[in-house]
This record gives C-alpha cells, sequence and structure tokens, in this order.
C-alpha cells in the first residue's frame, strides 16, 4: 500500500503531499515521483504551450521584427530585409544601401 508522502517543490521548494492516490496512479504509469508541486505543474503546462498565462510581469507578445531573405541587387549578395520583397524593385543590403555619393 501507498502512504502519503511529503515531497518538497523544487521551484518554489515549499512541502507538498504526493498522495497515496497519486502515488498508486504515478506506479501504475511507470512515472517518477514529481519534482514539483501542482500549482507549478500546472504554471509549467501553461507555459509550454504558450500563452494564456496572465500573472503580471512583462509579457513580450510581439517577437522580433521579421525579415525576409534576398539577394542585394548592388552585391548580388544573399541578404535580410524587413519587407517581403516583390521581386522587381531593387533589394539592396546594409552596404549599398548607404546613399551613394553625388559626383
Ligand atoms: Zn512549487
Ligand atoms: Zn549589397
Amino acid at each position: 500500500m501507498f502512504e502519503d508522502k511529503n515531497l518538497v517543490c523544487s521551484d518554489c521548494q515549499v512541502e507538498f503531499v504526493f498522495s497515496s492516490g497519486d502515488q498508486e496512479f504515478f506506479a501504475e504509469r511507470g512515472f517518477t515521483e514529481p519534482k514539483r508541486c501542482k500549482p507549478c505543474r500546472q504554471a509549467a503546462k501553461q507555459n509550454a504551450r504558450g500563452g494564456g498565462f496572465g500573472g503580471g510581469g512583462g509579457g513580450y507578445d510581439r517577437g522580433p521584427k521579421q525579415f525576409f531573405p534576398a539577394v542585394c541587387s548592388g552585391c548580388g549578395i544573399q541578404t535580410e530585409v524587413p519587407f517581403q520583397p516583390d521581386g522587381r524593385k531593387p533589394v539592396y543590403c546594409r552596404d549599398c544601401f548607404k546613399p551613394a555619393p553625388r559626383y
């Protein structure tokens, strides 16, 4: 038989009960003992799914600016531009994009 057991969460260091029922459930499935308490496991799950965890704190919703691969019309190197090249307008890399000196 299983007995309730106290474990310490590796995330928040809080003691939690690994109940006999849970132990049976884990043993049946061949899982090892949980390292984290339930709230922390749930939080980890939510984080893994990405989003929906509104708990305050800075959120980075917007990813980095998107860049598109392009070939520079000036020097022919592979570069990236912050807009979708339409294939008609010339695209320049950072070096070639500098204003040309006037004569
Ligand atoms: Zn915890
Ligand atoms: Zn170039």
